[in-house]
């Protein structure tokens, strides 16, 4: 039995642990029902017993590496304590790796606690394990409710100074478009999220033309991006205009990306990833016409998922031809990929 780490996803409904070999292999992987809502403390404890009795049950095989934990905020990655938490009622400024580390008895034998950014561990998870599986460099965007994102360079995550590197969801788009929380306007989360996805749709109802848009509405107890994108796939043209919008949105953001970071990889993850062909089309014109890096290195046919979920394995093509070409793809391990990236953190910071 080789050796192990745990991985951690402390999402913002509920708490799911994977125990997962040095070389990407599933041991275990367990979803508990832990209700954020009821405190910091209760969801530590929960945790740390999760991570306990994985670590305990493996151990006689192989070595326990570690624990990486990925959470939904800012981290202070050298004390491990969580600047920003908009999500995690208690946890801003507490000194959650301590805590941690102290219950589980680490750091020992090179173990450790590692707390990281949830879409940055999501990224590390693509590129160890899924689409970006042996492309040494490369970004994932991950389009759910806002939009997060992280850079992997060198097969590890890209920090930045402080660890707030990959804050893609706050680049400008709109320069005088709709507020963003973050306390600027029109950022691209604002335009190329689920969100973003039903304010439009939102729009179009009031402004009277989308019956269709409308009546989805009021039938849906919850009207989201999934309810709009079967409409686009119905050929519905309010539906399909909303995410040929959003196509052009994040094709204008992945543009001056791509510009900027030249990388061989970019992996569109999150929910609204699955409505691929729908957005799709649109992302890769703008990407032509704003992006001279991606121009002079696109691949002659886009790439994209089949229906059966079959696909080519884009590094091996990139590499096929005589120049290595940009690849935006959807990602493949969906909510896996922070799972697999958290235990994998643990494992690089040892
Ligand atoms: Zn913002």
């Amino acid at each position: 039995m080789p050796d192990f780490s745990i991985g951690v996803d402390l999402g913002g409904t509920n708490l799911r642990i994977a125990a997962v070999t040095g070389q990407g292999e599933l041991l275990e992987k367990v979803t508990l029902g832990t209700k954020v809502a009821l405190g910091r403390d209760h969801v530590i404890d929960e945790m740390c017993d999760a991570i306990q009795r994985l670590s305990g049950r493996y151990k006689e095989a192989g070595k326990f590496l570690g624990a990486g934990i990925g959470v939904p905020g800012l981290i202070d990655l050298r004390t491990g304590v969580m600047r920003k938490a908009a999500n995690l009622p208690g946890w801003e400024n507490y000194p959650a790796r301590a805590e941690i580390e102290r219950r589980l008895g680490l750091p020992q034998n090179d173990a450790r606690v590692v707390l990281e950014n949830d879409a940055r561990v999501a990224a590390l998870g693509e590129q160890w394990l899924g689409a970006a599986r042996g492309v040494a460099n490369m970004a994932v965007l991950t389009l759910g409710t806002g939009i997060g994102g992280g850079i992997v360079l060198g097969g590890k995550i890209w920090h930045g100074m402080n660890g707030m590197a990959g804050e893609f969801g706050h680049v400008t788009i709109e320069p005088e478009g709709h507020p963003c929380g973050c306390g600027n306007r029109g950022c691209s989360e604002q335009y190329a999220s689920a969100s973003a996805i039903v304010r439009m749709a939102r729009e179009a109802i009031a402004s009277g033309q989308a019956q269709s848009l409308a009546q989805a509405a009021s039938s849906e107890a919850e009207f989201g991006a999934k309810a709009i994108y079967n409409l686009a796939t119905e050929g519905d043209e309010h539906a399909r205009r909303i995410f040929a919008s959003f196509g052009r949105y994040l094709g204008i953001l992945l543009a001056g990306l791509i510009n900027v970071l030249n990388l061989e990889m970019y992996v569109i993850g999150g929910g609204v990833s699955s409505a691929w062909d729908a957005f799709a089309p649109r992302m890769f014109e703008e990407l032509r016409e704003r992006s001279l890096v991606y121009a002079a290195t696109a691949l002659t046919v886009p790439l994209r998922s089949d229906s059966s979920g079959k696909k080519d394995p884009p590094a091996a093509e990139a590499e096929s031809g005589s120049e290595r070409k940009t690849i935006v793809t959807p990602a493949v391990l969906g909510s896996d990929a922070g799972l697999y990236g958290a235990a994998r953190v643990a494992v690089l910071a040892g």
